[in-house]
């Protein structure tokens, strides 16, 4: 892990970076959400940026959550954010570690989402779970996210789920050295979203990563998911 120093002005970097791609696409710098992408990450890399003020973290593995969250239970307004695949039969394990899940793709992950919010939310009174629908537009078969034909099924079903907010639309663009590369996939986000029933029932896109935040900005997105330009690069993953 990098020194808490390090990470602190990583962030910091990170805002200014966000601040000036906002100014230059004309748009309000606050609307824009920056997501500390901690996965393969220690709990000390979260707890450094903790420190530094910042409260948003996206986590990608079930396993990495849990464990995170007990280490960290002593720092109460952590906000984490599911930016990984999700499967079904672990919505029951994680559902009350996140604010946020950016990645749903299908009716059955909808449903036991719906079902288990539901549930955690009569213990404690919380607000729904906020959702984005994960959209493969990348063409990539291995990649996650549903098809952009069947988004307006998943609309449906979230508005129809009282445990669940519907939040927004998220999406991955095929990795490229050149940020540009990412803009075609960024505008077909911001067009869908548009299709879909607009900001009013999709206030807000995820999209944009270390990378590309610039170009994500300039395509409108709320919502940035950067992990190595704030904690530098990954350590190896641990067998699974
Ligand atoms: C790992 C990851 C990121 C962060 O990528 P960086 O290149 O480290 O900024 C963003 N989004 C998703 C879905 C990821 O899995």
């Amino acid at each position: 892990m990098i020194s808490p120093e390090e990470i602190a002005s990583n962030l910091q970097q990170q805002r200014q970076r966000i601040k000036d791609a906002a100014t230059r696409a004309g748009r309000d710098p606050t609307d824009i959400r920056l997501i500390a992408v901690s996965k393969y990450q220690p709990a000390d890399a979260i707890e450094a940026a903790y420190q530094a003020g910042h409260r948003d973290f996206g986590e990608n593995y079930a396993q990495e959550i849990v464990q995170k969250s007990l280490e960290l239970s002593h720092l109460k307004d952590l906000r984490f954010h599911m930016i990984g695949h999700l499967q079904t039969n672990k919505v029951k394990k994680i559902i009350s570690k996140f604010n946020a899940i950016h990645t749903v793709s299908s009716l059955k992950l909808v449903e036991e989402l719906n079902r288990r919010s539901a549930i955690s939310q009569s213990d404690k009174a919380q607000a729904p779970l906020a959702v984005m629908i994960e959209v493969n537009l990348s063409g990539e078969p291995q990649k996650k996210g549903c098809q952009a034909k069947d988004a307006a099924t998943l609309v449906a079903a979230i508005q129809a789920s009282p445990a669940l907010q519907l939040s927004g639309l998220m999406t991955m663009p095929a990795a490229h050295p050149d940020p540009e590369a990412s803009r075609p996939i960024f505008e077909e986000l911001t067009r869908l979203r548009d299709q879909l029933g607009g900001r009013q029932s999709l206030p807000r896109l995820s999209m944009g990563m270390s990378r590309d935040a610039e170009v994500a900005i300039a395509c409108g997105s709320t919502d940035l998911r950067i992990g190595t330009a704030i904690f530098g690069s990954r350590p190896p993953r641990e067998k699974s």
